[in-house]
C-alpha cells in the first residue's frame, strides 16, 4: 500500500542524505509497497513526532520511541 505522507516526510525528501540508489530501494520497499512496515509511518499513526533521522527500516528505534511515550503517559 502506497504511502500518502511523502510531501512532509524527511526521509522521502532525502533529508537523510542517502545515496540515490539506496534511497530509491528503500522508497520502493516501504513508500511504494509497504508503508505499514515503515517505522516513520508507525509513529505518524501513533500520533507521535517523527525524528528527521529515523530510517523506515529502524523498527527497534521506532518501537523504543513508542514505548517511551507510553511510559510517559502513565
Ligand atoms: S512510507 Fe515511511 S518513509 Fe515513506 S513516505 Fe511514508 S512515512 Fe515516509
Amino acid at each position: 500500500m502506497e504511502c500518502d505522507r511523502g510531501e512532509t516526510c524527511a526521509f522521502f525528501n532525502n533529508k537523510l542524505a542517502l545515496k540515490p540508489a539506496v534511497l530509491e530501494l528503500v522508497k520502493q520497499t516501504f513508500c511504494s509497497h509497504d508503508k505499514l512496515q515503515c517505522s516513520r509511518y508507525q509513529l505518524i499513526m501513533a500520533g507521535l513526532p517523527v525524528p528527521d533521522d529515523l530510517y523506515p527500516s529502524d523498527s527497534n528505534r521506532g518501537r523504543e520511541i513508542i514505548r517511551e511515550w507510553r511510559n510517559r503517559a502513565r
